[in-house]
């Protein structure tokens, strides 16, 4: 029996329903396991600027700092689209990621075979699965580098500059080796080592890693075959591991493999066991109140948090058992409705994942 406190951070737009439907599955598995959670709702994004003046104001950093884990729904609206850019919804989710020391953010996009239809991919690209996971640094890199405006011959120039320490590449890669264990045991680490001196640092930092990790195979891949190679024969890979600029890129074509932002969801990690889980999309203000959100995003960003978080591994696989179950039972939200089943709404998704939670064999 375990006892775990969870924030849960709602936002904006469908966060209080995708968030509430994963807390009813959150509850499904608890009464079948015998544990307990205990949920508090810090503010964070536009609801937070409403009601505090700040998206995220100090006491929801102090209250996920208590937490095991933070899940969280999405933030941002067109209410808070015209804010100065230090009140933007959007601040709050970078600040907490910051305060919470996350420098890796790992993607998995798994293509569910009810939902082949829903892949721009031909069938014969299909017939051996998608089953990715891309583990994304999420705080150094161009983003976070050198930059400013100079004078050069030709007028003026803009710079960006992609700068990665060895202590940068080595801890974000042992979260790619350990979740490769994990999994089918192959990392594919994606630079490019022919032109860019910070992606030879990458690839002689990542190789030393490896010598940790001898269970797991390492392949190396420059960005642009990778680019290719994920629509050419997505089944190749298990876990790619990348920078912060080529992983941004990556993961959406990764994800768009699977045809739906709606059923993705992703976890941030640092060092230490809390992290923060989230789904891919955003808030979709233009469905929000409707009952028709996808939760299944949400649900499974929360079984990922219950494996990573407190190491309850059969507790995972039994949301994820209980996703495909009802996926294979015919329901559909209306984002993936196109292809075939029955249509119903986000509160009753939730409620059916959550039955299949209670009633799996
Ligand atoms: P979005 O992901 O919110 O929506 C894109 C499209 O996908 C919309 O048509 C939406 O209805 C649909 N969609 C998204 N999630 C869905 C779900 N679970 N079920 C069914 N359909 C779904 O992206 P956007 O429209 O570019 O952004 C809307 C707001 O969300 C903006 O304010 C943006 O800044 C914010 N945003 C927040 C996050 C986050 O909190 N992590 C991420 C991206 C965007």
């Amino acid at each position: 029996m375990a006892n775990h406190k969870i924030a849960i951070l709602r936002g904006d737009g469908i966060g209080p329903e995708i968030t509430n439907a994963a807390i009813g599955v959150l509850d499904a598995v608890a009464s079948r396991f015998d544990h307990t959670f205990e949920y508090s709702f810090p503010l964070i994004g536009g609801e937070a600027i409403d009601r505090e003046g700040a998206p995220l104001p100090q006491s929801t950093i102090d209250e996920c700092l208590k937490s095991d884990a933070v899940l969280l729904g999405a933030v941002g609206g067109p209410k808070w689209d015209n804010l100065a850019g230090h009140l933007r919804p959007e601040k709050g989710l970078l600040g907490i990621r910051s305060a919470m020391g996350l420098y890796a953010n790992v993607r998995p996009a798994v293509l569910y075979d009810e939902l082949k239809g829903a892949s721009p991919l031909k069938n014969d690209i299909l017939k051996n699965g998608v089953d990715i996971t891309v583990v994304r640094e999420l705080t150094g890199g161009i983003y976070f580098g050198e930059r400013g405006y100079k004078d050069g011959p030709l007028g003026r120039v803009a710079y960006d500059t992609e700068a990665y320490s060895i202590k940068e590449v080595e801890r974000v890669a042992h979260i790619a080796f350990q979740i490769a264990q994990g999994r089918k045991k192959k990392v594919t680490s994606v630079d490019k080592a022919n032109v860019l001196e910070s992606s030879r640092l990458w690839r002689a930092a990542v190789e030393r890693v490896a010598k940790d990790y001898k269970d797991v195979e390492l392949v190396n891949m420059y960005v642009d075959n990778c680019a290719m190679q994920l629509v050419k024969n997505p089944a190749q890979f298990d876990v790619i591991l990348t920078s912060n600029m080529f992983g941004d890129i990556l993961s959406d074509e990764a994800a768009m493999l699977t045809g739906s932002i709606g059923l993705l969801p992703s976890s941030s990690l640092g060092d230490g066991k809390r992290g923060l889980y989230e789904p891919i999309h955003g808030s979709a203000p233009d469905i929000a109140g409707t009952d028709t959100a996808n939760p299944i995003a949400t649900i499974l960003a929360a079984a990922m948090m219950l494996s990573t978080s407190f190491g309850l591994y059969d507790e995972t696989a039994c949301i994820e058992n209980a996703v495909r179950k009802v996926l294979a039972k015919g329901l559909r939200t209306p984002d993936i409705a196109g292809f075939g089943g029955r249509k119903v709404g986000c509160e009753k998704m939730g409620e059916e994942i959550a039955h299949a939670v209670l009633n799996l064999k």
